[in-house]
């Protein structure tokens, strides 16, 4: 039996986060599916930023650092983080984007972890992430070496060479979650580290990473913390690691005393220690305007719409595209999945270029995924419908093959 319109408006009327949907500026006439690459514009932000640049950058100067608490700003964010990720307020901190933090984190977890010298990853690992651990092993000329496996060989990949599994939560191709908590009770059992990258599941699940035992992580502000374009991104590390956490990009925001204008580096202590340069601030506020659209916010709540939202995409799907060619390119259970769903076609990105043409706006991933997020604090039910009833109509009609659809832009 095909999901009705009618029940999905129902759906949206019982849906306990519906009105924090006020909080974002949704453009009419757009069905957006692309919070996991972007985050919505807070409806708060605007004002926040002129604020910001008017009042404390116009009027108070240099003196905001001090009056308007600018320094405090990494941390504070931090704090606002840490429950999204079941962490405390003093192990998470905001800085740099989550490639520059990749780095500092794994080059932290090679000097925590001596003498071994290998990273662990996965081969279908985010690009960023791969790249950036192939930067260090070449920066360090043969004190390090990546091993890359596939998903399915990384637990017997652990062996008493490894230092760092370094993962992605949530697989941004297919949405798969990795277990967190059994990979890191992996890795300690074999003596390494781990390091997560929550890209894609910081502010769509709620995480637990002080329960599940995790060392080390990162993550982006932009997605679903709703940051703006270039956020900064968020370091987490254990407190119990953080005494004898070494990084290597030992500007002085992370030295103990910044204003005592020292020539030796001495780190400060906590996470402050992770810090490089001067926070960005205007940035920092809009980061910290989208943190605050998950005030009172229930992460279980949140969580349990993301599933369902995904669950009636592909409800939808099998029921109205079941003879387009679409294969199914994420786990069809809503458990094992992200809160996001994706779709293999041979035509996905002139399909998904169809799609943007009617307001319907996901993201394409080569060679042929299509991507569509669910960002449960502004997607609504009747919007998942409305996505499969175009999607539906373009498969049927063929529009995707029309020219305009198949060049490519420089991003997809
Ligand atoms: C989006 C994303 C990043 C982004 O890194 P930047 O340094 O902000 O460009 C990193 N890792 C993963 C898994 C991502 O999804």
């Amino acid at each position: 039996m095909t999901i009705a319109y009618a029940d999905c408006s129902a759906m949206d009327a019982s849906d306990p986060l519906a009105p924090a949907r006020e909080r974002f500026v949704i453009p009419h006439g757009v069905i957006y599916l692309d919070g996991n690459s972007l985050g919505a514009l807070p409806r708060s932000t605007p004002a926040r930023l002129l604020r910001v640049m008017e009042k404390e950058w116009g009027e108070d100067l240099v003196r905001s650092w001090n009056t308007n608490d600018w320094i405090g700003m990494p941390a504070r964010l931090g704090a606002r983080i840490a429950p999204l990720i079941g962490a405390a307020a003093d192990e998470v901190i905001v800085a740099d984007s989550t490639s520059v933090n990749l780095f500092k984190l794994a080059a932290a977890a090679l000097g925590l972890n001596a003498p071994r010298r290998v990273i662990l990853t996965e081969r279908d690992n985010f690009p960023t992430d791969l790249y950036v651990l192939q930067g260090l092993e070449e920066l360090l000329g043969g004190a390090v070496t990546m091993r890359m496996v596939a998903r399915g060989e990384l637990e017997s990949a652990l062996d008493e060479d490894v230092a760092l599994l370094a993962l992605t939560h949530v697989d941004f191709r297919t949405g798969e979650i990795h277990a967190m908590k059994r990979l890191t009770a992996a890795a300690h059992a074999s003596g390494a580290l781990g390091l997560w990258d929550l890209s894609h599941s910081a502010g769509a699940m709620a995480l637990h990473l002080d329960a599940d035992d995790v060392d080390l992580a990162t993550g982006c502000g932009y997605k679903y913390l709703n940051g703006g374009p270039g956020a900064p991104a968020f370091l987490f590390v254990a407190r119990r690691l953080q005494g004898q956490l070494r990084q290597p990009l030992s500007g002085w925001m992370g030295h103990a005393a910044p204003f005592e204008f020292a020539a030796q580096y001495r780190p400060a202590e906590g996470m402050r220690r992770t810090l490089c340069g001067t926070p960005p601030v205007l940035s920092m506020a809009a980061l910290e305007e989208g943190l605050r659209s998950f005030d009172g916010i229930d992460m279980g709540a949140l969580r349990a719409k993301s599933r369902a939202l995904g669950d009636l995409f592909l409800d939808l799907v099998e029921a109205r595209c079941a003879d387009a060619g679409f294969e199914m390119a994420c786990p069809r259970d809503s458990a094992r999945r992200g809160s996001q769903v994706s779709l293999r076609h041979p035509q996905g990105y002139a399909i998904m270029q169809a799609l943007i043409a009617q307001g319907v706006i996901g993201d394409f991933r080569a060679p042929d995924i299509l991507r569509f997020g669910f960002a449960p604090l502004y997607t609504r039910y009747v919007d998942v419908w409305n996505a499969v009833d175009r999607l539906a109509v373009i498969m049927s009609e063929e529009s995707w093959r029309d020219a305009r659809f198949q060049a490519r832009a420089v991003v997809t």
